[in-house]
């Protein structure tokens, strides 16, 4: 689920998202669902370097797990939000099941972060949350959400949501393209809005940002605007009717452990990724942004 201020931080500790601190992309690469997916950024980004040697995006956007990432909230000292998969959609079709739990295993492990994990994917999302037991999913520091770009896709990706297993559930309106209307917030626990941006960016009408903001009023959910977008998003900013909008939810979130027990938890993961990869392997997905 990509956004265009992540691209000269992809894949990094540090994400100038507004409402993120920091991606983690233990998978890379995706291919379209919806209308939302027209302008990828995430796609523009990783095409660009195909067929780079030795670089992350060497297979530009084809679908791949990177193994080596998987363990990589457990290195980090410093508790942070982190925005999971931006550079791809974790609960994309070709994604073991098996890799999936075990992002969730490193998340409720690490669980001094905060996690905002984001597909477009929903019924795969609500599905594979029902088959999971509660304590590897429904965590206050595991945000789940879904992006809602229309009425048409994105609506019934909230209903897929609000049935699904989790600690926390947000929704990812962008970039919006037409009113919503009313939507059902019950169950929701943050909402961001922001309109497209870059070459080709679709216009987004400020009544339609003004009516989802007083909805969250009234259901007393937090709202975050994150940008105006268009083609000079610096100059458009992320001001609505002159007040910018940055709340989050309150969150619990665990101590971050001694160094010891960290390392210690950091090299059985380790280990689980290394075994993930001698079954699973990344051959099989390289083909697949052809193959589908
Ligand atoms: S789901 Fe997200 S990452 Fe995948 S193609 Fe669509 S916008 Fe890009």
């Amino acid at each position: 689920m990509a956004f265009a201020r992540d691209l000269l931080t992809a894949v990094s500790d540090h994400s100038s998202i507004e409402w993120t601190d920091a991606t983690w992309n233990p998978v890379r690469g995706c291919t379209k669902i919806s209308p939302g997916c027209k302008h990828c950024y995430a796609e523009t980004f990783s095409e660009r370097f195909r067929g780079v040697p030795g670089h992350p995006f060497e297979n530009g956007f084809d679908l791949r797990l990177v193994f080596s990432k998987l363990p990589e909230p457990l290195r980090w000292a410093r508790a942070r939000k982190i925005f999971v998969n931006s550079m791809s959609d974790l609960f994309h079709e070709r994604v073991p099941d098996v890799y999936i739990e075990e992002v969730f295993r490193v998340m409720v492990e690490a669980d001094w972060h905060v996690y905002q994990l984001l597909t477009k994917r929903a019924d795969r999302l609500r599905r594979l949350t029902r088959q999971l037991s509660a304590g590897a999913v429904e965590h206050d520091h595991i945000w789940l959400g879904v992006s809602v770009e229309d009425r048409k896709y994105g609506l019934a990706r909230i209903d897929e949501l609000r049935r699904a297993r989790a600690g926390k559930r947000f929704l990812s309106i962008e970039p919006l393209l037409e009113d919503l209307g009313e939507v059902d917030l019950r169950g929701i626990d943050w909402v961001i809005v922001g309109g497209e941006s870059g070459p080709g960016a679709r216009p987004m009408a400020e009544a339609w940002v003004a009516r989802l903001r007083d909805q969250c009023r009234a259901a007393k959910v937090p709202f975050f605007f994150k940008q105006w977008g268009g083609v000079q998003k610096k100059k458009n900013g992320r001001r609505l009717r002159g007040v910018v909008y940055d709340e989050f939810p309150a969150a619990e979130v665990g101590v971050v452990p001694p160094r010891a027990h960290r390392t210690a938890r950091l090299h059985v993961a380790e280990d689980r990724a290394k075994e993930l990869e001698g079954r699973l392997g990344p051959a099989p997905l390289l083909e697949i942004r052809r193959a589908v």
